[in-house]
């Protein structure tokens, strides 16, 4: 497939209207990384580092991990490398970590909760990350937070890694940036101190989508049951699109979505300006991209939404059949 699009793989997704969308890869395996330069991405807008946590039989050591970061950040040649730290618990359990016997593990005890609670593991992880960098600037995103104080919490664990790193002697980061991931609905009605503050927000639709809709992401019977170009989802994003906006906050998305052409198309057209995805996805999102003009595809959404249509999805493929 990446043979078809191999011809605008180093052509910007820039739309007719001359909208330029930064397409990025979504990665976790040190396999992955070949398609940093094959697939014309710029960068990882999602590293998820729990995979080098889930493919061992024991808990990976700092060293090791920071010499695994250390050759993500040179097969991307400067370009952004967004880690997210360790997303462990609900439907990722670490073979060599006692399970937590939860009713609801969706709703659980994960992610930044367990990194928060038990902090030994991040900061280990945070440490390699420090270590990877040296003198490279560093993204790193905390995920599922639910809050701002878990975030000012998670943040206060970095800056006591680069008190440490300082003490050491060690380089640090050329420059750094601290984001969260925005998966809970509660944290598009966080504080504006936390837009303020975040440095970069990455919207996990995967999770977002199903707590919006109360629908269990794993369950066959009712993953599909919702659109994700459903006119109230659409609308919710952007809500978060605007507070975005006035905070200045830099925002993208990187659930399963941004890797389908109609549905980025769309998040394209209701102002989102970075979308990460699955390598194999970037050459059809930007083959879509480059032939679209926004504007039209978002007064096509509008148009939808004002005739009180459920999902916006009708409309925008009559359309783009039309054009
Ligand atoms: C998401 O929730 O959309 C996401 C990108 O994270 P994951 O799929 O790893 O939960
Ligand atoms: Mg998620």
């Amino acid at each position: 497939a990446q043979k078809r699009y191999a011809s605008i793989r180093d052509k910007p997704a820039e739309t007719q209207c001359g909208k330029r969308i930064a397409l990025m890869m979504n990665a976790g395996l040190m396999a992955d990384l070949p398609s940093l330069a094959g697939s014309g991405a710029e960068g990882v807008g999602l590293f998820r580092t729990e995979l080098q946590f889930l493919i061992r039989n024991k808990m990976p050591r700092r060293s090791e991990l920071s010499a695994l970061y250390a050759r993500v950040l040179d097969a991307a040649q400067g370009q952004r490398v967004v880690f997210r730290t360790l997303d462990i618990g609900s439907d990722k359990v670490l073979p060599y970590m006692k399970p937590n016997d939860e009713p609801n593990p969706a709703l659980g005890w994960r992610a930044i909760r367990v990194g928060l609670d038990k902090p030994g593991v991040m900061r280990m992880q945070l440490q390699a990350l420090l270590r990877a960098a040296q003198g490279r600037p560093l993204s790193v995103m905390f995920p599922f937070v639910a809050q701002y104080e878990e975030f000012r919490a998670a943040r206060a664990e970095m800056d006591k890694a680069l008190a440490r790193e300082v003490k050491l002697g060690h380089a640090l980061p050329s420059r750094m940036e601290i984001g969260a991931m925005l998966e809970t609905p509660s944290l598009a009605y966080a504080p504006k101190q936390f837009f303020e503050e975040v440095e970069f927000l990455s919207i996990g639709g995967n999770d977002l989508k199903q707590f919006f809709f109360a629908a269990d992401r794993e369950n066959e019977r009712v993953r599909r049951r919702y659109d994700t170009l459903n006119v109230s989802f659409l609308t919710f994003l952007e809500q978060i699109i605007r507070r975005c906006e006035e905070t200045g906050t830099n925002l993208s998305f990187c659930g399963e979505d941004a890797g389908r052409p109609v549905e980025a198309l769309c998040l394209a057209a209701i102002g989102i300006r970075t979308l990460s995805m699955r390598p194999a996805s970037i050459g059809p999102v930007k083959h879509l991209l480059r032939r679209s003009d926004l504007g039209e595809v978002k007064t096509v959404i509008e148009e939808a939404r004002d005739r009180g249509e459920e999902s916006v999805r009708g409309a925008v493929m009559d359309y783009l059949r039309s054009a």
